[in-house]
């Protein structure tokens, strides 16, 4: 079941959503060789409560905290714990918000202090598929346009595409209809309407698309060990194209100051 938004629906998401990207940026500005991933979940959980939200993810199918942190391997839904970043990590954070009813679900992966030049590359190959499935959120496209357009653009750079976790439409609930895969074949899948909101969610790997699910019950990792990247939008499907309700300019801000 695909539920369609009011444009005062889609307000309301936007609102989570650039409160998660603020949170992000907070979360941005104290990234460093040191900190441990309870600290920046500890730093989100204050932010959010702050602003008159409540974390989107804690307690969320039993999972204990504010934010998914995933380093190096980890993929996606890593929990936060005693372990302090280094130079040369990579940091997925994923973060949501409830407020007025609604859910935020929005990630960005960061680089702690220089990283590898083929670590980067997947943090901009990754990031520049996003944008490329964000171009094909249209009405009249199908769910596959986004999922092909994805995978392409990962794929032609050499890097591979988690099959096991999936975009989703976002509401007041965190995952509904439709699941939007970042792989998939142009013209199928469910037809894009205006008034859906979706989260598209990269999550791509520097090696082999196997990952491997840890016994946390949470932590999904690569196979291979080798480094993924993860960033994800929400966006509210128009007649002329994606309404991003994310912002990623006021973290990338957050980084350069
Ligand atoms: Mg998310
Ligand atoms: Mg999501």
């Amino acid at each position: 079941m695909i539920y369609l938004k009011t444009q005062e629906e889609v307000e309301l998401l936007r609102e989570n959503n650039l409160l998660v990207s603020a949170t992000l940026a907070e979360v941005a500005k104290h990234i460093k060789p040191g900190i441990t991933t309870l600290q920046l979940d500890a730093i989100a959980e204050q932010f959010i409560r702050s602003h008159g939200a409540v974390p989107g993810f804690l307690g969320y199918g039993g999972f204990p905290n504010t934010l998914c942190v995933s380093v190096n391997e980890q993929v996606v839904h890593g929990i936060p714990s005693d372990y302090a970043l280094r130079e040369g990590d990579i940091v997925s954070v994923d973060c949501g918000t409830i407020m007025k009813g609604f859910y935020g679900d929005s990630a960005y992966t960061f680089a702690v202090g220089r990283i590898a030049p083929e670590v980067q590359k997947l943090l901009d190959v990754t990031k520049e598929a996003l944008y490329k499935g964000v171009a094909q959120a249209k009405a009249g496209n199908r769910v596959g346009d986004i999922s092909a357009a994805v995978q392409e653009h990962a794929e032609t750079n050499g890097c591979s595409v988690v099959r096991e976790l999936v975009g989703h439409g976002l509401g007041r609930n965190m995952h509904e209809d439709p699941e939007v895969p970042n792989y998939g074949a142009r013209g199928r899948g469910p037809l894009l309407k205006e008034g859906m909101v979706i989260c598209i969610e990269p999550m791509i790997n520097l090696g082999t698309k196997y990952v491997v699910f840890e016994r946390d019950g949470w932590t999904v990792r690569t196979r291979d060990r080798k480094p993924s990247a993860h960033f994800e939008f929400a966006v509210a499907i128009g007649k002329q194209g994606a309404d991003v309700l994310t912002d990623f300019g006021i973290i990338e801000n957050a980084l350069k100051a």
